[in-house]
């Protein structure tokens, strides 16, 4: 494990440019005084409205000018520094998850508290999950032959200590009441996509229609998440204190690391400042944002062989080429107090299995170290430290 030692202003981080995990948040996502400078979860919603809307209908790489740049650092980054410089090798992606599904994710939740859940609450969560996963997905419909018009949200089962914690009728949902290795509640090994990524689930109790893709980990008195190909873990009081808000944005955040989106706690590219991946500088999705996730889609899409051969080459590149998300060597461009480890330093990764609570909160105005805040990505959480 590794800690955040020394630092000035500025975060001393050191861990996520090389050899990370695919789609695993940076256990920084933990660190309160991060997300506490962003406290109000809402924001007028004419603001996000009027600038984040997505522009539809477009094909190829055309992104702002003023974000080619950056972008092509941001992918540049990832092909660099995801699976070992193996980003395409790995098949779980959120994007992975969706193209087997033809278009739905099932989700779980694992509830990893003692508190009883209400039929209505259950489903202010489902419409919590659908609401902010369209705000990714927005981005995708009708861009560069995305083939979905409309990915639904599905919660399939919900994992408890004890069923008398599930008031109402639970007849359209699963209900498990096993944990994992640590205790925690866990829907079944055997329905998760994590666990089958051959989308085989002929071992799930109540057949493949119950699998389900991603888990929602709430977490009496998490602060900051995770997120991973493995779903999305935050704090069962912030979630349930967010429902109802325009934007929750720490389940956006971990929702774009299971898409595939990196952190930025090390690094920060060229000229952009304010995006929900950047933790703690927005609250809502950015164009920029939007435009990482749509990289995603760009790239793999054309890796995976998802593109329609009758429109894949309508609408080329042509004098934008230049600005295409290319693999080339060039890494990030240094902004403050980056830090480039040496390859040898990442292999670590945090143990810990109970997420760090308010032991992390650093005072974010004092320069003293943030300490017990590991800053290791989070290598293995789809094996070792699964998550599911
Ligand atoms: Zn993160």
């Amino acid at each position: 494990m590794r800690f955040i030692a020394t630092a000035g202003l500025v975060a001393f981080a050191a861990s996520t440019a090389t050899a990370s995990t695919p789609s695993t948040s940076s256990s920084s996502d933990l660190d309160p005084s991060v997300w506490e400078k962003l406290a109000p979860v809402s924001r007028p919603s004419y603001l996000s409205h009027a600038r984040n809307r997505p522009v539809k209908r477009q094909s190829g790489w055309n992104p702002p000018s003023e974000l080619a740049t950056p972008l092509k650092e941001v992918w540049d980054h990832c092909l660099k520094t995801y699976s070992d410089g193996s980003l395409f090798g790995f098949k779980n992606y959120g994007w992975d998850q969706i193209m087997a599904t033809n278009g739905s994710i099932n989700m779980c939740v694992r509830w990893d508290s003692s508190s009883s859940v209400t039929a209505a609450l259950r489903t202010q969560i489902v419409t919590a999950l659908n609401e902010q996963y369209q705000k990714w997905f927005e981005w995708l419909y009708g861009y560069d032959n995305f083939p979905f018009s409309k990915i639904s949200v599905n919660v399939v089962g919900w994992a408890v200590r004890d069923t008398g914690l599930l008031g109402g009728n639970t007849s359209d949902i699963d209900v498990y009441t096993n944990t994992d290795s640590g205790g925690v509640p866990e829907c079944a090994p055997a329905c998760g996509r994590s666990f089958h990524q051959d989308g085989d689930y002929s071992s799930c109790p109540n057949g493949a229609d119950r699998h389900y893709d991603q888990s929602l980990w709430l977490t009496d008195g998490l602060n900051g998440g995770f997120g991973g190909d493995w779903g999305q873990q935050v704090g069962k009081e912030y979630l349930l204190g967010a429902l109802g808000s325009e934007n929750i944005h720490i389940l956006l955040h971990e929702m774009g690391h299971t898409f595939g989106l990196d952190d930025f706690y090390d690094w920060t590219p060229t000229g952009v400042s304010n995006f929900i991946m950047l933790a703690g500088s927005s609250t809502e999705i950015t164009e920029f944002d939007g435009w990482m996730l749509r990289n995603w889609w760009y790239e793999l899409s054309r890796n995976r062989g998802w593109q329609t051969s009758s429109s894949s080459g309508s609408n080329s590149l042509s004098s934008t080429t230049s600005l295409a998300p290319a693999a080339t060597t060039s890494g990030p461009q240094q902004g403050t107090a980056v830090v480039s480890p040496p390859a040898a330093s990442v292999t670590e990764i945090p143990q810990q299995t109970t997420p760090v609570t308010s032991s992390a909160a650093a005072s974010s105005t004092s320069s003293a170290p943030q300490r017990d805040i590991p800053v290791g990505v989070c290598k293995g959480r789809q094996g070792k430290k699964r998550r599911a």
